[in-house]
């Protein structure tokens, strides 16, 4: 993150931000085309994404968050392949079509990691079936960020609310040998079944 040349930030957001390199990761393997980024945030993803040479559709609730995303856009220089848009990803879905769905939905906080196991219907606003849903509505590829003990079975699940199955691919980010969190990839960018990303 280029935190030194001015990248924004508010305090949820040194919560919520995803790792630069993870966030890169995302980029490599999101295939081409359109990529829509359903919960920005301050545009991690987004501006990754974008400097990939991805067109991207970056949303967000809070419109503190877009602007924070589309100060951080320019600081990377990547302003003008993101269309922002402040508003509720379930209210824009129906009105969306891309290539790729990338979801950082919110994990409820820190809090987060007081259970043992996090089941997708911890997620928020709405629970992680309900979102796999909307979002295999708009893109036949959905890219998912989500906590390190998250329910991995209920993730596989998800590929089955689609016939035929989607292929799914658990990618674990590790630091130091230590697992950070899981990206869920689903669709033709899903490759093996399990893989490793060492920050
Ligand atoms: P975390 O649990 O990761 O801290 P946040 O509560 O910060 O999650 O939410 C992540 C981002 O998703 C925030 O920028 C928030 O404004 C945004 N967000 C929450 N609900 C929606 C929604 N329905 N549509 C679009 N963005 C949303």
């Amino acid at each position: 993150m280029r935190y030194d040349q001015g990248i924004k930030m508010d305090e949820e957001g040194w919560f919520s931000v995803t790792p630069e390199k993870i966030a890169v990761r995302h980029a490599v393997r999101c295939g081409g085309g359109v990529v829509i980024d359903g919960f920005t945030g301050v545009g991690g993803n987004a501006i990754q994404f974008a400097t990939m040479c991805h067109p991207v559709i970056a949303i967000d609730i809070d419109p503190r968050k877009v602007a924070l995303a589309f100060e951080n856009a320019k600081i990377y220089g990547v302003e003008d392949h993101i269309d922002f848009i402040v508003g509720d990803f379930f209210q824009l879905a129906p009105y969306l079509k891309g290539d790729v769905v990338f979801l950082s939905p919110p994990w409820g906080g820190p809090a987060y990691l007081t259970q043992e196991t996090f089941t997708l219907d911890l997620l928020k606003p709405k629970n992680g079936y309900s979102l796999f849903q909307v979002a295999q509505s708009i893109a036949p590829n959905v890219i998912m960020y989500l906590p390190r003990n998250v329910d991995l079975l209920q993730v596989e699940e998800l590929s089955w609310l689609s016939s035929p199955p989607l292929k799914v691919e658990i990618e674990e980010n590790m630091l130091h040998g230590r697992l950070k969190s899981i990206t869920a990839y689903f669709g033709d960018i899903a490759f093996s079944e399990l893989s490793m990303f060492e920050l």
